[in-house]
């Protein structure tokens, strides 16, 4: 590969460039590094539904910081809170404050099956401790979940999220260094069968502390549930008392401000939420029934710990707040959801009228394109021999159109309430063209 001359790269080049000597591949994650697989990219500006390079070049984002922004960019009243808190001081550590009280109100109102709720700040934290308090409460170590669904990266749940297909049926680590005791003790099956949950339950009943699962999982795209399965879940766990844990952290605020257990009517025991719940602030909870959640009720010296300095930050919360009255004044969900709709239905047409074999999965603001493969997806199984190479050529002709999103052939496109109908036709237009030339 010739190397460009300092002079002829472009800004974005020279500051990946320098990050690839102090950050590790480049990029704060490996998922994010992969942007440079369709070339290196800093952005500096986001707003609505654009987002712009070090170099001033504007792309229409369908990443959305893998799902947060569900307002747009810079959501203006939202932000506006954010500030309003931080003049109020970001942090007090002790006690409660109001804010805490009134975004607690705002879940248990809306979600259906939560009654009680712990803040933190990250979709992993609100895992670790559902997990934690669902070992609490049965007092067994085995989690169950489900291949393909991701729930963070700490050692309870990393695994069996993207295994090769010699590693499918087996509880496959997704990282180095991790604890092989965590690892044994994650138990994976297939989603969407129910047989293979009820083996688990005939052989490990006694053994398990939780079930924990995407309702609809979107870390390999969509893979839409089958209503009984969610029930066969629920009549399990329900049967062997141990707690079925819903990690909404994409579906919660993204697809309904009732998550998923109010669009499919099956109620957890607990619930964790993230991403959209803040559009983009780092601000996180577990929720649930308040015989689990209370366990977390004592002073650290009883019952199950849940900490965190930052748990509860102030701008976190006014952002939260903000967030879930706007989407629920403005009925975000069902803007999106059309939106959606218009994109699934014009990206099949294209793929139908163009020959190219694949399809469009997808619910309510999430989409992907997959391509060489056919047929509803119901595991992930039926994800794995998808054409990576198309995709990532794909994704690399939408970017030079002005279209951003991951070359990761397995994630997924996001909409915002910033979009638009100019962004539907541009981007279906463009579509076109860079299919025509796959
Ligand atoms: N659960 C799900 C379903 C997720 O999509 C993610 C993040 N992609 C997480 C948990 C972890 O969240 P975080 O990255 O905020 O730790």
């Amino acid at each position: 590969m010739t190397q460009k001359s300092t002079s002829d790269a472009t800004e974005s080049e020279r500051i990946v460039n320098r990050a690839r000597n102090v950050i590790p591949g480049g990029a704060q994650t490996g998922l994010r590094a992969q942007a440079y697989g369709t070339g290196e990219i800093a952005f500096e500006r986001a707003k609505d539904a654009t987002l712009t390079t070090v170099d001033g070049d504007e792309y229409t984002d369908y990443h959305l910081g893998f799902g947060p922004i569900i307002l747009g960019h810079a959501y203006d009243s939202v932000d506006d809170a954010a500030r309003r808190a931080i003049d109020g001081g970001v942090l007090y550590g002790a006690g409660t404050a109001p804010l805490e009280v009134e975004v607690a109100e705002r879940l248990v109102e809306q979600l259906p099956s939560v009654e009680q709720v712990n803040f933190c700040n990250s979709g992993s934290e609100a895992t670790y401790h559902a997990i934690r308090l669902a070992r609490a409460a049965t007092g067994n170590e085995k989690i169950l979940k489900f291949e393909g669904c991701y729930h963070g990266w700490h050692d309870y749940v990393d695994v069996s999220v993207y295994p090769p297909e010699d590693g499918l049926g087996e509880q496959y680590p997704e990282s180095e260094g991790m604890l092989s005791s965590a690892v044994e003790n994650t138990l994976v099956v297939p989603f969407n069968d129910s047989k293979a949950v009820e083996d688990v339950f005939r052989d490990h009943g006694d053994d398990l502390a939780g079930v924990i699962l995407e309702p609809v999982p979107h870390s390999v795209g969509c893979i839409l549930p089958r209503r009984e399965f969610l029930q066969t879940l629920r009549e399990l766990t329900e049967e062997a008392d141990v707690p079925l844990i819903f990690d909404e952290v994409i579906s919660g605020f993204r697809h309904s401000p009732n998550g998923a257990q109010g669009e499919f009517g099956v109620k957890p025991d607990l619930t964790c939420v993230a991403k959209a719940l803040g559009n983009g602030y780092p601000v996180a909870a577990v929720g649930g029934r308040e015989e689990l959640l209370s366990q977390a009720g004592g002073d650290n010296k009883s019952g199950v710990v849940i900490s965190g300095t930052y748990s509860g930050n102030l701008p976190g919360l006014a952002a939260a707040r903000e967030t879930i009255d706007t989407i629920v004044e403005e009925d975000v969900q069902s803007y999106v959801t059309d939106l959606g709709d218009d994109y699934r239905a014009g990206l099949r047409d294209l793929l139908a009228d163009r020959g190219v074999p694949g399809r469009v999965v997808g619910h309510r603001s999430i989409f992907s394109i997959q391509f060489g493969v056919t047929g509803e997806p119901e595991s992930y199984e039926d994800i794995l021999g998808l054409d990576e190479e198309k995709f990532r050529e794909f994704a690399g002709g939408m970017r030079e159109r002005g279209h951003f999103f991951t070359p990761n052939p397995y994630k997924r496109h996001h909409l915002s309430f910033a979009h638009g109908e100019e962004h539907l036709e541009c981007y279906l237009d463009d579509a076109d063209d860079v299919l025509a030339n796959l």
